[in-house]
């Protein structure tokens, strides 16, 4: 199996590029974030429960990611392995992941971390706002948002690179173009 976890800070492209690999290397794309505005939109309990929550820019608790998780791993049938894409993003989510991924027998190829600069996030999103009618993408939202991945997501990046498996990759330029960088680095791990 090849198993990725596409890294980076909201508005780094994480949800575009995956999808893109995703395609490419026969992958099953497994965003969270469109798990629960899937599970908003259609009013269930846990979009209920959540709603509040990402319309401050906060993480939904670990505990909630779990069994989310587990249900999307149904997904894999006839794939070659699994693109995360905006998980995990707390220390206990990634611990979360490994015992997963230690139940399939498989593991984690590679981390892939795209690498934006906070103004032109910033930028990105209040554009993605206007297009999109995101309700989590205001400016107050913006900023809150860059702050709670500082503080609880990037430390996952010391945490796999202890384990020797991250790769950085610069993230601002064309899609096709880091689409292209991102196939190079996966094509190798
Ligand atoms: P995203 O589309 O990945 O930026 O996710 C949108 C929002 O959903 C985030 O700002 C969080 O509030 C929530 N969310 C998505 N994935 C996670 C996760 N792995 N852990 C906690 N909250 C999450």
């Amino acid at each position: 199996m090849m198993n990725i976890i596409l890294f980076g800070p909201p508005g780094s492209g994480k949800g575009t590029q995956s999808a893109m690999i995703a395609e490419k290397f026969n992958l099953a794309h497994i965003s969270t974030g469109d798990i629960f505005r899937y599970e908003i939109k259609n009013q269930t309990p846990l979009g209920i429960k959540v709603k509040t929550i990402i319309e401050k820019g906060e993480l939904v608790p670990d505990e909630l990611l779990i069994d989310l998780l587990r249900n999307a791993m149904d997904k894999i049938k006839d794939r070659n392995g699994f693109i995360f894409d905006g998980f995990p993003r707390t220390i206990p989510q990634a611990k979360d992941l490994d015992i997963l991924m230690t139940e399939m027998k498989s593991n984690i190829s590679g981390v892939v971390a795209l690498e934006v600069d906070e103004e032109e996030i910033v930028g990105r999103l209040l554009k993605r706002a206007q297009l999109e009618g995101r309700s989590d993408d205001t400016e107050d939202v913006i900023r809150n948002r860059m702050s709670v991945y500082r503080e609880q997501t990037e430390p996952l990046l010391d945490y796999y690179s202890g384990k020797g498996i991250v790769n950085k990759v610069n993230g601002v330029g064309s899609i096709d173009d880091i689409f292209l960088t991102l196939c190079d680095v996966i094509e190798k791990l």
